[in-house]
């Protein structure tokens, strides 16, 4: 049987959007092809509250740089918010561009302090604030809603990276001031890796327009634009089979329905906390900033990281090892897409297996009880 990938992104892949990797690979101006692609990009305004809506073969790299390029200029400041690698990585994007970045971070695990980033923002007129919804590498869910309302009153452009975000926790761009987010498919949408994905906002567009020329080509927007308004014209092969399972996964999202999802996202993410807490394994993430999406805990003492993730796989488990400063000291769970209860049950019965065998003594079925126990409170 297939392994159940439990890590944060790529995330399993349902039937409906598998099957629809398998068809036949239409023409990119075939009309069958046009009209999912239109309703794709008309499912995801939806979702995001967007303006516009840019979906392109790449990854969630570059949509972040897709998102910097058009609407900063090289030699612009910028304030990057960081609670990781993936936040690290926007001050990355910044400098390869030209583009100078400020950094503001804190300790693993935590968030940067809203004061903090209003101090910020209050010393210096910066062209853009980054922020990241969740970092990857810590779960450090940060707070996008008062960032919008910060990047409002001192009038500058809001970027958020939703990469692992988008799809299972709330991004309504207009009601939190968001200006731009830059995401991709693999993670809470469920879909196979390979796509770019930029939501915009009004002031993003407006950005774009008075930069007049941007250095790229390939990821203009003004060469994008006109295709994702009619997308039976061409500027550059899309890759159609994975917007044909976009669009799947964003039937599947409107179907479930957007509250529905995100709740179920919070419930899905309470009952694996409520799992490991009763097996003693600890997460590296403060309470307050948990995202819904993925934990990262860390092992119990004496536990050998290669030998818990070979253990894990060897009961058909595939979960993800640490990154950054605690490389080595943690593992993360991903917990979004189209997964549910029963994929975080045989997640955690493995977590209780391979801590047993690797001479860790755990209840068995303490953690499986728990996730359950929390997951039907709510029923
Ligand atoms: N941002 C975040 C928050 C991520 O988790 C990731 C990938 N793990 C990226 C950006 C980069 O996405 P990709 O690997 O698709 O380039």
């Amino acid at each position: 049987t297939d392994p159940l990938v439990m890590i944060p992104g790529p995330t399993p892949v349902a039937d409906p959007i598998r099957q629809a990797m398998a068809t036949q690979t239409y023409g990119h101006t075939y009309g069958g092809f046009v009209k999912a692609y239109k309703e794709c990009l008309a499912g995801l305004k939806t979702i995001f509250q967007a303006e516009q809506m840019i979906v392109v073969g790449g990854a969630g790299t570059l949509s972040m740089e897709m998102g910097l390029i058009n609407t900063v200029r090289a030699g612009e400041e910028i304030l990057v918010v960081t609670h990781g690698v993936f936040g690290d990585r926007y001050a990355l994007v910044a400098k390869a561009l030209g583009i100078k970045a400020d950094v503001l971070s804190c300790p693993v695990g935590e968030r940067v302090p809203l004061a903090e980033i209003e101090a910020k923002l209050a010393a210096k007129k910066y062209a853009a604030i980054t922020l990241t919804h969740v970092d990857t590498s810590s779960g450090v869910m940060a707070q996008p809603k008062e960032v919008g309302e910060l990047a409002k009153k001192y009038d500058t452009l809001f970027i958020l990276d939703g990469v692992c975000a988008s799809a299972g926790i709330p991004e309504p761009m207009k009601d939190w001031g968001i200006d731009m987010i830059v995401t991709t498919c693999q993670k809470a949408f469920g879909t196979p890796p390979g796509l770019t994905m930029v939501a915009i906002g009004a002031k993003a567009l407006a950005r774009r327009e008075a930069l007049g020329t941007v250095p790229t080509y390939y990821s203009d927007w003004k060469n994008w634009l006109p295709i994702m308004d009619n997308p039976s014209t061409y500027f550059a092969t899309p890759p159609v089979n994975l917007i044909l399972a976009l669009n799947e996964s964003v039937k599947i999202i409107l179907a479930e329905g957007l509250e529905n999802r995100y709740a179920r996202h919070d419930r899905i993410g309470r009952s694996v906390r409520a799992g490991l807490a009763a097996i003693g394994v600890k997460p590296v993430t403060a309470a307050a900033a948990l995202a819904p999406t993925l934990t990262v805990a860390y092992y119990p003492a004496g536990v050998d990281c290669a030998a818990f993730r070979a253990k894990m796989e060897d009961y058909g488990v595939v979960v993800a090892g640490a990154l950054g400063e605690i490389k080595g000291k943690a593992f993360r769970i991903g917990h979004m897409g189209n997964v549910c209860i029963t994929e975080i049950v045989k997640t955690l019965s493995s977590v209780e297996r391979a801590l047993n065998a690797l001479g860790v003594p755990v209840q068995s079925g303490a953690a499986v009880g728990a996730a359950c126990a929390e997951w039907d409170k709510a029923a």
